[in-house]
């Protein structure tokens, strides 16, 4: 039976967290072993970009559970290990420090890392990126007020990063080379929003440029863009998006393709060995569709489905799937993935910040976005989670309680 099992979970970020954790509330009472290369307890990684950098949180407070509640979980935590080699033949793992350990089910949960810039001048110490506490930790002695900040790359990242940085009295400009900011991920209502609003405080874009040169030595001092002007800066946080890591499972001969390939349940081709979190591009049964996600509910609700699937359970269904951003005082929170030919409905202000956009497509919410509306996310979450037919004429009324477009309870 299932409590003769080892199962070993490798990747303790949030993925892995939860997953030994699901396991345990699923019922498994078996041998659980979870290893990470990081050098410390699991913690979560929203808040680098966010309260550490305006100096809210220090990084003791990151931790996704206590060193006690991980005791009572009954873990073999090894933090600060690596996994070198994953030997499916002979369901083995061998660690940095050449030991070896076997598993009967494997759960891969490596992460993404971020993507580095690999031109001339992206090894400078005061170039940056910013995944962990070990970024944030050499990051932060040179996080001074009056010093300037380039930042490449106008996504969520580099976007926090530049909130926190003109708060805290940094001069700072982003460069984005494609005309908008968010380009992949929003619409272009927001995207305008979000620029106005970091203009308001002070942040200087170059939208449209590429970077052609990280310049000067041993430190960078200016950044030179493609059409041949220099910023002189002190230092450079580059957010241009991250990679997989996928190493283990493709020199095992599993199927990766920008992202570990597993099934509904998480699980590769492979019956012993799942995949959850960033690194996995898993089959996602509300779009119907593979895809690879990079966002804490996506890993914590994968956590669950394998830990339910590797207990021989049914997998649950996916949710329709979220995710948040905190820059300056606005809260965004946005529910499924934005569409281009769907129709926007825009309730409330752009201009106030206090609105939101629904997307509507043949009567049905599609994706949608709230900015300072927590109540509209969560009714919006139900909307368009549940495919419920809705009125576009009557959706742009600000009067309406998006409420009372959901079934009523029985
Ligand atoms: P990770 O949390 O990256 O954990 C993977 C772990 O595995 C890492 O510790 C890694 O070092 C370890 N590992 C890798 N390979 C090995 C190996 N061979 N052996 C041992 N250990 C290994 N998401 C949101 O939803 N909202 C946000 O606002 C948000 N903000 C973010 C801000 C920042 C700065 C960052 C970096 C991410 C943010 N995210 C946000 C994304 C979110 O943090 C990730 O989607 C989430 O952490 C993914 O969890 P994971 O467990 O798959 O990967």
């Amino acid at each position: 039976s299932e409590s003769n099992l080892h199962i070993v979970v490798v990747g303790a970020g949030q993925a892995g967290a939860d997953c030994v954790n699901a396991l345990r509330q699923q019922g498994f009472a078996g041998r659980l072993s979870l290893i990470g290369d990081e050098p410390r307890l699991p913690y979560r990684r929203p808040p680098l970009s966010k309260a550490c950098l305006l100096g809210q949180a220090g990084v003791d407070s990151l931790g996704l559970r206590s060193a006690a509640a991980w005791e009572k979980l009954d873990v073999e935590m090894r933090m600060g290990q690596s996994v070198e080699h994953l030997d499916r033949a002979a369901r083995q793992l061998q660690l940095l420090d050449g030991s070896r350990l076997d598993y009967d089910r494997l759960v891969l949960a490596t992460g993404s890392r971020a993507r580095r810039w690999t031109l001339p001048g992206g090894d400078r110490s005061n170039v940056h990126t910013l995944r962990s506490i070990d970024d944030l930790q050499r990051l932060l002695p040179a996080w001074q007020a009056g010093r300037r900040l380039v930042v490449i790359g106008g996504g969520y990242i580099g976007l926090e990063v530049a909130a926190a940085a003109s708060q805290h009295g940094l001069k700072v400009t982003v460069v984005e080379n494609q005309p908008r900011l968010l380009a992949r991920v929003a619409v272009p209502l927001l995207s305008d929003f979000y620029l106005q609003l970091h203009q308001d405080h002070g942040v200087e874009f170059e939208l449209g440029q590429g970077v052609a040169h990280l310049l000067g030595e041993p430190e960078v001092t200016a950044v030179e863009l493609s059409d041949g002007r220099q910023l002189e800066c002190d230092l450079v946080v580059v957010g241009i998006g991250s990679l997989p890591n996928t190493s283990l499972a493709s020199e095992s001969g599993l199927e990766v393709n920008d992202g570990i390939v597993v099934d509904a349940g998480m699980q590769t081709s492979d019956p012993a060995v799942w995949a959850i979190g960033d690194c996995c591009r898993h089959f996602n049964t509300f779009y119907q569709a593979r895809m690879r996600m990079e966002s804490v509910p996506a890993a914590q609700e994968q956590a669950k489905v394998a830990a339910a699937t590797i207990l021989g359970k049914a997998p649950p269904a996916h949710a329709v799937p979220w995710f948040w951003s905190d820059q300056y005082d606005v809260k965004l929170q946005m529910i499924g993935q934005p569409v281009a030919e769907a129709e926007l409905v825009v309730r409330g202000d752009p201009a106030g910040g206090d609105f939101s956009l629904c997307q509507v497509q043949q009567g049905i919410i599609v994706a949608a976005a709230t900015l300072n509306r927590t109540q509209e996310f969560v009714a919006l979450r139900r909307l368009v989670g549940e495919r419920i037919a809705v009125d576009a004429v009557a959706l742009a009324d600000p009067e309406l309680a998006l409420k009372s477009l959901l079934p009523s309870a029985v």
